[in-house]
This record gives C-alpha cells, sequence and structure tokens, in this order.
C-alpha cells in the first residue's frame, strides 16, 4: 500500500497535540493526528490554568469549550489544620486572564479535538504507532489500526505530543528519570452531595494532609468533584485493603474531608497512578520536536501539566511552521529554553513545595500583598514573566522569603509572650 503523505503528523489528541495540529493546520500545512485510543477517553488534569486560555484562544478551541458550561474557576484556596492562604488569580501581578476552568478531560479533550477535526484535520482513533524511520528530517511512521492492520504516514516533521505514551523517547531510548523522588497518586470522581455554597466550588482546593502528603479536591458543573491524595508511597502503604476501601480510609483520616466525603458515591472505583516524573535528553531533532508531558512532566502539584502541554504545542507549532517554510530553527534556543524556563520554575515550586517551604510562605500571620501577589502569577501558571522576581529568582526567591518570615516570627515571638 502507499504511504499516506502529511507535511506534519501529530502523536496523540491531547491538548498539546490539538493545540499543535491547529496552529500549523490554519498556517496551511498538511496536518493528521494519530490517536491511540478512543474518545473520550479517561486522562488526569483537571484543573486548569489561567495561563493557558490564552493559547486555547490562538488555537480558536476557547468558543467550543465556553460552550461546555465547566466549572469556572478563579483561584487557588490551601487549607492546613484549619488554616486557610486564598489565592485569587485578579490579584495577580501579571497582567493577563484571572479565571479558567476545572474540567472532566475527557469531556474537555474530546471538545478540543472535535474542535480541531472540525477546522480539517483528520484524527486517525484507536491507531498506535509502533515504528518511526528518520531519513533526514522526512519520516515513515509505521502505524498500527485497531483491526490490527498496519499502514505507513510519511511526514515532513513530527510533533510527539503522546503524554504518557512518550512515543520517540521509548522508541529512540531518550527517557531520562526526573529529579523528582517518586510519588504517588489514588482518585476518584465523587457525587458530592453535600458539596455547600460555603465549600466554593469556584477554585481548587489544596488541603496539606502531613507533610510530603495533600488532597486536591476538584469540584465539576455537574455535581461531581474529583479527589486525589498524592505523597510519597510509603504513606499509602499503611492503609490497606481494595483501592475504594483504602481511598475511604484515606478520607476517614482528613477531618477536612470526613464530613463532607463520608459514605460518598464513587463514579469509578479509586485509580493509583505513580512513577509519573519523566525528563528526556533532548526535546527536539532532525526532524521531530516533543511537546506536553513528552518533555518533563514533575508532578501534579499546581496544576501546571496542561498548561506547560499546551504552551509547549504552541511554542512547537509555530517553530515547525517557520521550519517548513524554510528557516533554520535554533530549536535549544528557541524551544528547549522556554519549555525549560517554564519547567524550572514550576520546579523550585514543587521542591519548596514538598521541603515545607511553601507551608511557612502560604500560612504565615501576614502576608506582604504584593509578594502574594507575585506568588499568584505563578500559581496562575505566567512563568515566562521574568518581570516578576519570583519567577526570575525562582530557585532563591522562596528559600530567602520563608527565612526572612522566620526571622521576623521569631523576632515577635518576645512580644507575643509578654
Ligand atoms: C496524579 C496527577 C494529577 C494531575 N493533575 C493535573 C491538574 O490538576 N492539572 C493539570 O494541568 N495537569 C495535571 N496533571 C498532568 C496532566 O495529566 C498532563 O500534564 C496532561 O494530560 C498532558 O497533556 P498532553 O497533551 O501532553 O498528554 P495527554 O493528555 O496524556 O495526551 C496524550 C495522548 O497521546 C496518546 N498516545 C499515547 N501513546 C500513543 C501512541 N503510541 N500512538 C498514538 N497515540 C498515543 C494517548 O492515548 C493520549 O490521548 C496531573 C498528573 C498526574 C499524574
Amino acid at each position: 500500500m502507499t504511504p499516506e503523505k502529511v507535511d506534519v503528523l501529530v502523536i496523540g489528541a491531547g491538548p498539546s497535540g490539538t493545540v499543535a495540529a491547529s496552529l500549523v493546520n490554519k498556517a496551511g500545512f498538511r496536518v493528521k493526528i494519530v490517536e491511540k485510543q478512543t474518545f473520550p477517553r479517561f486522562v488526569i488534569g483537571e484543573s486548569l490554568l489561567p495561563r493557558c486560555m490564552e493559547v486555547l484562544d490562538d488555537a480558536g478551541f476557547l468558543e467550543a469549550v465556553e460552550a461546555k458550561g465547566f466549572q469556572k474557576k478563579f483561584g487557588a484556596k490551601f487549607v492546613k489544620n484549619g488554616r486557610v492562604c486564598d489565592y485569587f488569580f485578579a490579584d495577580q501581578f501579571t497582567e493577563g486572564w484571572n479565571w479558567t476552568w476545572q474540567v472532566p478531560r475527557a469531556e474537555f479533550d474530546k471538545t478540543l479535538a472535535d474542535t480541531v477535526e472540525r477546522m480539517g484535520v483528520p484524527i486517525a482513533y484507536e491507531t498506535t504507532v509502533t515504528a518511526i524511520q528518520f531519513n533526514g528530517s522526512d519520516s515513515v511512521t509505521t502505524v498500527v489500526d485497531k483491526e490490527g492492520h498496519e499502514s505507513q504516514i510519511e511526514a515532513r516533521f513530527i510533533i510527539d505530543s503522546s503524554g504518557y505514551g512518550r512515543v520517540i523517547p521509548r522508541l529512540f531510548n531518550l527517557d531520562r528519570p526526573s529529579n523528582q523522588p517518586p510519588r504517588r497518586a489514588l482518585f476518584a470522581h465523587t457525587v458530592d452531595v453535600n458539596r455547600a455554597m460555603d465549600d466554593e466550588p469556584n477554585r481548587i482546593t489544596i488541603v496539606v494532609h502531613q507533610r510530603g502528603v495533600w488532597i486536591w479536591i476538584i469540584p465539576f458543573s455537574n455535581g461531581v468533584t474529583s479527589l486525589g491524595f498524592v505523597g510519597r508511597p510509603d504513606f499509602f502503604d499503611s492503609f490497606e485493603g481494595t483501592p475504594e476501601e483504602r481511598f475511604r480510609a484515606l478520607i476517614a483520616s482528613q477531618p477536612y474531608l470526613a464530613e463532607r466525603f463520608r459514605d460518598v458515591k464513587l463514579v469509578f472505583e479509586p485509580k493509583p497512578l505513580e512513577s509519573w516524573s519523566m525528563t528526556t535528553s533532548t526535546f527536539h531533532g532532525d526532524g521531530f520536536v516533543l511537546t506536553g508531558n513528552v518533555t518533563e512532566f514533575l508532578d501534579p502539584m499546581f496544576s501546571s501539566g496542561v498548561t506547560l502541554a499546551t504552551v509547549s504545542g504552541q511554542t512547537a507549532a509555530r517553530l515547525v511552521i517557520r521550519h517548513l517554510d524554510g528557516e533554520v530553527i535554533d530549536w535549544q534556543r528557541e524551544y528547549t529554553g522556554p519549555v525549560m524556563q517554564g519547567v524550572n520554575t514550576f520546579r523550585s515550586y514543587v521542591t519548596a513545595w514538598y521541603e515545607g517551604t511553601l507551608d511557612a510562605i502560604f500560612f504565615c500571620e501576614n502576608p506582604i500583598p504584593e509578594i502574594k501577589n507575585q506568588i499568584c502569577s505563578v500559581l496562575a501558571g505566567y512563568v515566562w514573566d521574568l518581570r516578576n522576581p519570583f519567577v526570575r529568582n525562582h530557585n532563591t526567591a522562596l528559600e530567602r522569603l520563608a527565612q526572612r518570615i522566620e526571622v521576623e516570627s521569631e523576632a515577635l515571638q518576645p512580644v507575643l509572650l509578654s
């Protein structure tokens, strides 16, 4: 059979792949997406960040997503031992979007995929990439459909947006461990009949359970709430039984959840996940670029995944268009650099979260509003705004701030005691 010919083959119809495909298609090139699963399909990653709205807009997806009536998200609430720290995106330092959505990903991703198909990008579902042969920057990709039929696709460029599938890194041995220690999650969708107005569904709630263990509460507009526990693998080992028994025991062990989620109906059996943190030796090569989770995914804390996936999909698409137009691209400077700027900023915040530095900052007695607003911009996903000192100096600013808070609270101690 003669191979199908396209300009750009996109692997994976998640948010990263559909954003990239939409932009390359808009520029007039022939694009095709191959997707291993059938949609709607479950994937975790339900709390978006305002920064990704800019990309959804650029890709032409906003209107279709808006029509779905997803729960709007205006901020993030952190809770520890009855203390609350609220961040509202409207207060953020960077000018930009001050809201986003909380989405069941099956429906959200299908909306993006259907929209890109309507724009003229064909998606071959239930079609898995099994091999790729590069000849310079041209390539021949072997795919297998659900009937087991093998066929070939010739492409001038491949955008690998295969998420946890990590197609090119696996085929070409590019996978490398990330610097994050192993963590585990157990999560489910719950029928949240006890949700009250004062539970404020319009933002994500993060509950500190104990050092290194935290819980997400992500309400959706359909009355279902996503509930997930994340932490050190050994923490989960102390809970025994079936996934549901362990999940219910975890709920009972946290006073903030126990009442609201007691006997709650689960939409599916709680799903365990672990070892999600991974990177690669390169994000690009002759004839391909990696986007989204295939680059480096760190941790669910701070909900950065979809934002990094869409921004990298957008950045890659713009460079691929210029490459196809005959320009020589400095991929390291124009792609790896910006992607790593985002990943590394979140890396500092993830590290500070698990080390407890952010606890000290979030739950301090008298936060300084200007600083809080700068940190708020990072929580909104504006991690490329180098005017923000908490982005520019992400690897030192948090530690310095926590030390200052400690010194000031020690200075206050005698006053408080007298
Ligand atoms: C516990 C946990 C909680 C998280 N919570 C959040 C959150 O609240 N907010 C957030 O933004 N992110 C979150 N994330 C991260 C989020 O899941 C990912 O960052 C996001 O889904 C990445 O999008 P993507 O488009 O890169 O990949 P995906 O959405 O994974 O899409 C990749 C697609 O590629 C397809 N594919 C794979 N292999 C092949 C193949 N061989 N051939 C063809 N197709 C293939 C897959 O079927 C899939 O549909 C969380 C992650 C974890 C582990």
